[in-house]
């Protein structure tokens, strides 16, 4: 017979204000089992807890029931006490009569009454629970981080500066990310290269640091502490260790393509440096822009096949057609996704007559237009005919806060960075004009209301409230019609040059799917807690940062990266991971090896298990957990049809028998 004391709690007022806490404390006595209960002002306090352990240690007691607040909150603070008193820590149960009890049911009468029957419910299920003890595995001190844009670059730098091995890995040939492209920064207007290029080459030299560009991760299987990663590079043709980044071989290439990095605002070559202070600095070769390649089969798998002027002119030989792709492995402690972002494309920006007028561009277009290394070098030039541009209308919230043409949610940065164009492109063309429409102004970080105000009051940029309806082209000139919704009035204006705000949506990238984490409706990495646990995602192990999780600026960005080094830092400081036990575990008696479960485990925890005879005949096939996989998330508990499943302190007859307490009420 299990001998359970249930402690109710009042958490001062919080609950004692709509529960009659003393009267679930006597329904508790009266159910069989329960030897001892009481009720107490706050029982996370120290005296609470002392009330709790004195109660095990007279009583004897084999299980605990606390009717409080939310496991979430407490159940550690319960457990240690449990553990401290001699009890095993997962017989002790929270029963949570505030947020989902006391905070919503007005009436104490009903408050009381469901506040008994979740006390009922916990205490049959500890009366049916297990001592289980937490199992324990190693941790391989290295983390993965993947996109180096500037919130990948500084959670690396944090990790390794701590002393841990990372590897960066990074799809393009040099880290920097959209930052990179930017031409000068809000709110202070420092120039986007020179405070992110010290930080890149930081990188590039640091001794705890593998950085690998043009390189995508494959597959990651394994679990926290204990991560595999399958990373594929792309062959670059040129050897990092012979380029000296002359250019000689750009020169001699004669085939051109748009240049990515310019947002196809000016060319490059097929063999090219992304930019100038790329990271690292060397010459790659585009092979599917490349002039004649053809990959032909040869002994050593496959061979490019090009005209080879840029081998010819290299003095250093650095040219290697035999490149292949390339396969890297490297175990993994803890990973952070760092994918960021990319402008939003496609027929939302249609009305706007974005690809149809050359003249119409994105803010990030408009970014390399202002910037000094950018293809006018910092003259607002028109993509149409190259003359300077004098009349200026931005138009900011396009496609962000539009559910039907785009996104319903805010892109955080377009306030700003329109503020900072508009007054950016006045500092460069005096006499311009400058024309912002916008629904309102979100200009919420430090120092950012006062810039958005300089714009409006130092340069006179002309802010009209109101949305755009559409743009087109009358006599070779751009017309933007839209409406003052403050005066009522429509409004046409004439522009040399229109740039489009628009939303920014995820990277386009697979990385939540190998990394088996979710994502939000758009696409953008889901936290496992918006206010308490912002970095994590729900697999343990892997975090995120940077606008991979949803749009921010660079403080923020950087912040949260920090924030991300952090929470890997605290799992690769450890040397063993001690893992829940509340996981899943196989009946292999009762399995009828369906293997529903191994189909359904989105954490390919279950394997199939050959049972064999000691002379090695296979007797049947079953389902087997890998406790070190598995997350305890139940689903293929759910699945299995024969009951063979089970979640450890969360088992089928525990859940049924809280159940049936609850359909009975049998508290009362
Ligand atoms: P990104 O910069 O997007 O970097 C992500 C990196 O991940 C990239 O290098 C990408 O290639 C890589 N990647 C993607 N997928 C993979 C993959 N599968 N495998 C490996 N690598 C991958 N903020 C300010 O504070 N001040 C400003 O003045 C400012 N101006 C802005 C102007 C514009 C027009 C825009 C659009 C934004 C502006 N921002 C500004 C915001 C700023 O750009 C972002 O805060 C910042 O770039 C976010 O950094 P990130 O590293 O998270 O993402
Ligand atoms: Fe350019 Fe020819 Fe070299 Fe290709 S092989 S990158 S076309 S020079
Ligand atoms: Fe996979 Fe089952 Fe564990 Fe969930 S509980 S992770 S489905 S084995």
């Amino acid at each position: 017979m299990p001998r359970i004391g249930v402690f109710v709690c009042h958490c001062g007022e919080n609950i004692a204000r709509t529960v009659d806490v003393r009267k679930v404390a006597e329904d508790a006595g009266r159910i069989p089992g329960v030897v001892f209960s009481t009720d107490y002002t706050y029982m996370c306090s120290a005296p609470g807890q002392k009330l709790v352990m004195d109660a095990i240690r007279e009583r004897g007691l084999t299980g605990v029931v606390v009717s409080a607040c939310s496991p979430q909150l407490h159940e550690p603070t319960f457990r240690n006490a449990v553990q401290q008193a001699g009890l095993n820590p997962f017989l002790c149960e929270m029963a949570n009569i505030r947020e989902q009890c006391s905070w919503v049911h007005p009436n104490r009468a009903e408050g009381t009454a469901k506040a008994s029957l979740i006390m009922a419910s916990a205490v049959q299920k500890v009366a049916r629970g297990r001592a289980l003890s937490a199992s324990e595995v190693p941790v391989t001190k290295r983390a993965l981080v993947i996109g180096g844009g500037v919130a990948g670059i500084r959670t690396a730098l944090d990790i390794a500066n701590a002393g841990h091995e990372v590897v960066l890995v990074e799809k393009q040939p040099s880290i920097g990310g959209n930052m990179a492209r930017l031409s000068e920064t809000f709110p202070t207007l420092d120039c986007s290269q020179c405070i992110l290029t010290p930080l890149m080459v930081e990188v590039s030299r640091h001794p705890r640091i593998e950085l690998i560009t043009c390189a995508e991760v494959e597959e990651v299987s394994g679990y926290v502490g204990n991560f595999r990663a399958r990373i594929r590079r792309r062959p670059s043709f040129v050897r990092a260790d012979l380029c000296t980044a002359c250019g000689d071989c750009a020169t001699a290439c004669p085939a051109s393509v748009p240049n990515e990095f310019d947002q196809g605002l000016a060319w490059r070559k097929a063999i090219h440096i992304p930019f100038p202070q790329a990271v690292p600095s060397t010459y790659t070769l585009d092979a599917a822009s490349c002039l004649n390649t053809q990959l032909v089969s040869s002994k050593s798998g496959y061979r490019v096949l090009a005209c080879e002027r840029c081998a010819d002119v290299c003095s250093r030989k650095a040219i290697d057609y035999d490149m292949r792709p390339e396969i890297i492995e490297r175990e993994i402690g803890a990973i952070v996704a760092a994918t960021g972002y990319r402008m939003m494309s496609g027929e939302g920006l249609a009305d706007y007559g974005y690809g149809r007028y050359p003249d119409v561009v994105d803010s990030l277009e408009f970014e390399r237009l202002l910037s000094a290394s950018g293809p006018t070098g910092g003259e607002v030039l028109r993509p149409s005919d190259g003359k300077p541009a004098r009349d200026v209308v931005f138009v900011q919230c396009v496609g962000s806060r539009d559910p039907v043409h785009g996104y319903p949610y805010c892109s955080r940065v377009c306030c700003m960075y329109t503020a900072k164009h508009a007054l950016l492109f006045k500092h460069k063309v005096h006499d311009g004009r400058a024309t912002v429409f916008y629904i309102d102004i979100r200009a919420a970080g430090k120092g950012y209301e006062e810039f958005v105000q300089r714009a409006m009051e130092e340069e006179r940029v002309l802010y009209v409230r109101g949305r755009v309806a559409r743009v087109t082209q009358v006599d070779g000139r751009l017309v933007v019609y839209g409406a003052d919704t403050l005066s009522g009035q429509p409004l046409q204006v004439r522009a040399d040059l229109v740039v489009l705000a628009s939303a920014m949506v995820p990277a386009q990238t697979n990385v939540a799917a190998r990394l088996r984490v979710p994502t939000d409706a758009f696409g953008f990495f889901q936290e496992a807690h918006p206010k308490l646990r912002p970095v994590e995602t729900l697999t343990a192990g892997i975090f995120i940062t940077g606008a991979a999780h949803g749009p921010k600026d660079i403080p923020d960005t950087v912040a949260q990266a920090s924030a991300a080094a952090s929470k890997a830092l605290e799992l690769l400081s450890k040397t063993r991971l001690q893992r829940e036990p509340t996981i899943a575990r196989v009946d292999e008696a009762v399995c009828m090896a369906c293997f529903e479960c191994v189909r359904i485990c989105p954490y390919q925890a279950v394997e199939k298990h050959e049972v064999r005879a000691r002379d090695g005949r296979l007797l049947r096939v079953v389902a087997r957990v890998n406790p070190a996989m598995c997350e305890g998330c139940g689903a293929c508990a759910g699945a299995c049809r024969s009951s063979a499943m089970d979640i450890q302190g969360y088992t089928d007859t525990q859940i049924f028998a809280q159940l049936t307490a609850l359909m009975t009420g049998a508290a009362s």
